[in-house]
């Protein structure tokens, strides 16, 4: 497994499901990862690109958006941490508010998944977030916390699993919680339980070129996870090279 050690911050491009061979070429001639610093840049293309994302440099790192919680078997359609692996990721996104609203994904197969991969040597990276409905109501703590226990499985660790705070409301909306607010959220979620003080924290939402320096540069936050601007190589660029 990957040494989470080795980085001072984590950029993760989820692409969802957008891209293919004329953008990715595209956008592989223009990306800029400077070997000299330490961030992480972490692609997260459909799957079905990742090898050919692995053939074409080294720099970046490859994830996936989602795997089966199955080992192997009789699950047509499906894909394991085992593929995954095969085809070269190091991470893969787990547990993202569009797979639990669109695809069933419950806190009890996230749990399988992230342990899955961590048994295959794959950083799962674990989405969680309130609704607009939950923040209003003063229950972001509450969710976030019920997301982090019930998702997290025995063999997850600090060294293994990174977390992602996306408030749901925030995801591809254009407004994002306060920097006070992003703050005082992942120093809540570093109290839940002792072993969660040195977690890499990362923030995902409406993350973008006009906001991400104010994002990034706060003390408890460790990178993001990108969508909308992940698409844009210009704007990637500049943000993963904070
Ligand atoms: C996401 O989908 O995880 C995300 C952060 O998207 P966006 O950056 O577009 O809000």
């Amino acid at each position: 497994m990957i040494d989470l050690n080795e980085f001072s911050s984590f950029f993760v491009a989820n692409w969802k499901l957008n891209g293919d061979f004329k953008f990715i070429n595209d956008f592989l001639s223009k990306i800029e990862i400077k070997s000299k610093n330490k961030n992480c840049v972490i692609i997260c293309p459909p799957s079905v690109y990742l090898n050919y994302f692995l053939k074409k440099n080294k720099l970046y790192h490859i994830g996936a958006q989602d795997v089966s919680m199955y080992e192997k078997g009789s699950y047509t359609g499906e894909i394991s941490p085992k593929n995954l692996k095969d085809v070269g990721a190091e991470f893969c996104i787990v547990g993202h508010s569009e797979r639990r609203q669109y695809f069933n994904e419950t806190d009890e197969k996230i749990k399988i998944k992230i342990s899955n991969l961590i048994n295959n040597k794959i950083v799962p990276i674990l989405c969680i977030g309130e609704t607009q409905m939950e923040r209003e109501l003063n229950l972001t703590n509450k969710i976030l916390k019920n997301q982090i226990i019930n998702g997290l499985p025995k063999n997850s660790n600090h060294t293994n699993t990174i977390l992602a705070y996306e408030p749901i409301w925030a995801i591809g909306s254009g407004s994002t919680p306060s920097v006070d607010e992003i703050e005082s959220i992942h120093t809540f979620i570093r109290s839940i339980e002792d072993k969660f003080k040195n977690f890499i924290i990362l923030y995902g939402g409406s993350l973008n070129i006009q906001n991400y320096k104010s994002i990034l540069n706060i003390n408890n936050v460790n990178g993001g996870l990108i969508g909308g601007s992940s698409l844009k190589i210009d704007d990637f660029n500049k943000i993963m090279s904070i």
